[in-house]
């Protein structure tokens, strides 16, 4: 029997104030490359960058691409372009390098092997030669005797074939033959792992149900707890931040830091909530956006499963805004203001104010994050990213100073960026005009009243607002016009139909020609329609 005696080990391992205190952080955030970055996993590369970015800190972006079968084409192209798109770009990167690298895992393949021996001369690991169906066998036996635990672990590793119930010669032997094998974590039980989670708090948990984690595979490759640890102390990682569903690998990285002799450097561990559907009914997947109609990622991504899916920026959103909604999923500085820049974020973040629970993803919020910065962000600084949009539409944007009244005039009725084209379109191409609007009102009077509001405008010498809305009204006035009775006819022929900014600056911006050609013809189409 070699299960040992209960015991616990009390892992708590204060953090080493005088060394952090001297020390910038280091954080890294360690997408493996299987797919697009949905809204958590951006969120977690934020909350690490605002941390170190306001201590003047490192913010590392490290691939963690060891399971092979997993890999993704394209994958890690799509994190650099998501993290640029962001505006939080790290400092060190598989693409940039840095006085750590590589910072690709795969590329750091020959250096776990010598880690994993380690550990098996220290007692910590163990060779082990099992067949997956050996260890189908085994779990078989398991569950015939009425055993909960199925794992190979504690209770299991001796009946199996490893180097703790072989000799050191049959062991040396199957290695030197080339037998597959894989480097085992021993994990004894009843151990009590207790760490402070920088977000959840203080964390207790025991090792009785760990199974012995393979830290090797077969090809030499390191598992994810192997490398994650071994890299995270090679590249002086101060503080691992990441998301929930690593809170129980923790123990294992623990155990690891202990079994290496590395407690004092081991860095301090956050594990940020999940963000869950809008009912709160579990964690967002990546299948919801489709399902409920809203995106997931960040930007498109071209799934091997679900085809092409749109990320929050072909939808129309602005980086600044959808950085400042992700932020706020989970987090905010306790005084109840909403909207921030990234440098205003960088001052504000308080890893101690992230949320521990859960919080619901609302895409009606998120589209009001963008309202709010497309009225906050001024049109020479909209102008890249709604300048594309008029192109693609073929407007002509030859002139820039005229273009950038435009977005500044409708901006504020602009939630999305292709909202622009909806209210600005007509700016640009001279619309169909909803005659039934002001069909059924239209008089022979009012006919008139724009045949002379041509001949007015015609003569006149400058194209103000001030000017035209004077003369427009005035002369309404002497024609015992409400002034509203001619207004909306004159909006609906500028615009085609009842939506737009102020009737003057349209008229301004289009400019006397197009002004007065759009008069006349929707008079033609109207006389045409009613005469019918
Ligand atoms: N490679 C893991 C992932 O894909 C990283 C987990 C961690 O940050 O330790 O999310």
């Amino acid at each position: 029997m070699l299960l040992s005696a209960p015991e616990s080990i009390y892992l708590s391992f204060l953090p080493c104030y005088f060394i952090f205190a001297i020390m910038v952080p280091r954080v890294r955030f360690a997408p493996s490359p299987t797919g697009g970055l949905h809204l958590g996993g951006v969120r977690t590369a934020l909350f690490n960058y605002l941390f170190t970015k306001k201590q003047g800190g490192q913010f590392i972006l490290r691939v963690e691409d060891t399971d092979q079968t997993r890999y993704v084409e394209g994958a890690e192209d799509y994190i650099y372009d998501c993290l640029d798109w962001c505006r939080i770009p790290p400092d060190e990167s598989p693409k940039k390098g840095g006085p750590y690298a590589p910072y690709r895992q795969s590329e750091r393949k020959p250096q776990y092997k010598a880690f994993a021996e380690k550990l098996i001369q220290s007692g910590h690991a163990y060779y082990a030669f099992d067949t997956p169906e050996e260890i189908e066998a085994l779990r078989q036996k398991l569950r015939e005797e009425g055993r909960d635990n199925l794992q190979y672990g504690h209770q299991s590793r001796m009946r199996m074939k490893n180097s703790l119930t072989l000799t050191p010669e049959k062991t040396k032997h199957l290695i030197e033959q080339g037998v597959p094998h894989v480097v085992r974590l021993k994990v004894e039980p009843a151990q009590t792992v207790r760490f402070t989670d920088l977000v959840k708090g203080e964390m207790e948990m025991t090792t009785d149900s760990v199974d012995d984690k393979v830290l090797l595979k077969a090809d030499e490759m390191p598992t994810y707890h192997l490398a994650v640890v071994v890299d995270d102390h090679a590249m002086k990682i101060t503080h691992t931040f990441r998301g929930e569903e690593w809170l129980p690998s923790t123990p294992v990285h623990i155990l690891l830091y202990k079994y290496f002799g590395w407690e004092n450097e081991m860095p301090q561990f956050a594990h940020f909530p999940l963000i869950l559907k809008p009912d709160g009914n579990g964690k967002l997947s990546k299948r919801d956006g489709e399902r409920l109609g809203f995106p997931v990622f960040a930007m498109e991504w071209n799934d091997p499963k679900l085809g092409k899916v749109l990320g929050f920026r072909e939808l129309g959103f602005l980086p600044e805004a959808f950085v400042n909604m992700l932020a706020l999923l989970g987090w905010n500085d306790g005084s109840g203001k909403e909207v921030f820049s990234l440098d205003e974020l960088v001052n504000a973040f308080d890893i101690n104010r992230v949320h521990s629970h859960g919080a619901k993803f609302d895409y009606e919020k998120a589209k009001w994050f963008n309202h709010e910065w497309i009225k906050k962000l001024t049109a020479a600084e909209l102008m890249p990213s709604v300048l594309p949009l008029y192109e693609k539409e073929k407007y002509n944007v030859d002139d820039r100073k005229k273009v950038e009244e435009i977005i500044s005039l409708v901006k504020e009725r602009c939630t999305l960026l292709p909202d622009f084209i909806e209210q600005s379109g007509f700016f640009f191409t001279r619309p169909k005009v909803q005659i039934d609007l002001i069909s059924e009102k239209w008089t022979n009077e009012k006919e008139e009243f724009f045949n002379s509001i041509i001949e007015k405008w015609e003569q006149m010498n400058s194209w103000e607002h001030d000017l035209l809305e004077s003369s427009f009204k005035d002369f309404a006035r002497e024609q015992k016009f409400k002034t509203g009775e001619v207004l909306f006819p004159l909006r609906v022929l500028l615009v085609g139909g009842k939506f737009g900014p102020g009737v003057f600056d349209i008229a301004r911006i289009l400019g006397k020609e197009e002004t007065l050609g759009r008069i006349h013809s929707g008079i033609r189409v109207l006389n045409d329609a009613l005469g019918e």
